[in-house]
């Protein structure tokens, strides 16, 4: 399983930090958890082709989390080189449906994908669910955010990757995460400017250890976090390797 951290930043505009976007190749499948705005252009940064994408899983519809989904979905119509064929699949929170109708009342049918390819599929809000596509299996949970937020715990090829999305601390969260591989976790603000509904690095670090997680990537950052050692704030509640995440950071499970 291959993961390239495509953002890891928030709303704030920087050159440095994209809004929210993790890519997870794995089991032949690429998979998008998130696609904040400047996504797709960071991907084709990484060398990873849009087309290629299989499944886009949203966590929640805050912006820096899902405004590259229109400019995705009216690329998929263009037919420069050779339009993918097959189906892409479109999971998410319950409104998915709703959100996505409300962009094509936006944006009209330029960007409904022709042929049918388009797949959308909610996953519940308030318990565990799951979405499975051939060797993958990607588990939802609620996050502690705005409502509906989820979690994704992603599992293929024996390996597990779990992705916070924004989310305060949460039992539920390290429950869902338990023996990751990788925990990739939000932490929005540092030690001392906590602000509701994200995390700071003692409580992803904290998270970490309750899920006994293998390693931790923080990111997620908002600007203050680049004045402190966020990964070594979290060092002090998590025993195990932690990553401060750049975009294009690449990881291997
Ligand atoms: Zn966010
Ligand atoms: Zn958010």
């Amino acid at each position: 399983m291959k993961i390239t951290i495509l953002g890891s930043g928030t709303c704030t505009p920087s050159l440095e930090r994209n809004a929210a976007g993790v890519a997870i190749e794995a089991a032949g499948l690429l998979v998008l958890v998130d696609i904040g705005p400047g996504t797709i252009r960071r991907m084709c940064e990484a060398g990873i082709d849009p087309r290629s994408i299989d499944v886009i899983a949203i966590t929640h519809f805050h912006v820096d989390h899902v405004s590259d989904l229109a400019a995705f979905l009216f690329a998929s119509n263009y037919a420069y080189k050779s339009m993918r064929e097959e189906p892409f699949h479109f999971v998410g929170p319950e409104g998915l449906e709703q959100f996505y109708k409300g962009l094509v009342a936006v944006y009209q049918d330029w960007i409904v994908p022709r042929g049918g390819r388009l797949r959308i599929r909610e996953l519940k809000a308030q318990a565990r669910d799951e979405f499975v596509l051939d060797g993958l299996r990607i588990v939802s949970g609620p996050a502690l955010h705005y409502f509906p937020s989820l979690s994704y715990r992603i599992e293929a090829e024996s390996a597990v990757v779990t992705i916070t999305g924004d989310t305060d601390f949460s039992a539920d969260v390290a429950e869902l995460a338990r023996g990751s591989d990788l925990f990739i976790s939000e932490c929005s603000m540092p030690e001392g400017r906590k602000v509701p509904g994200h995390m700071v690095p003692s409580e992803a670090g904290r998270t970490a250890a309750l899920a006994r997680a293998k390693k931790l990537v923080l990111t997620h950052f908002y600007p203050p976090c680049e004045e402190v050692d966020v990964a070594g704030q979290a060092g002090a509640f998590f025993s195990g390797e932690i990553l401060k995440a750049v975009d294009l950071m690449t990881l291997e499970v």
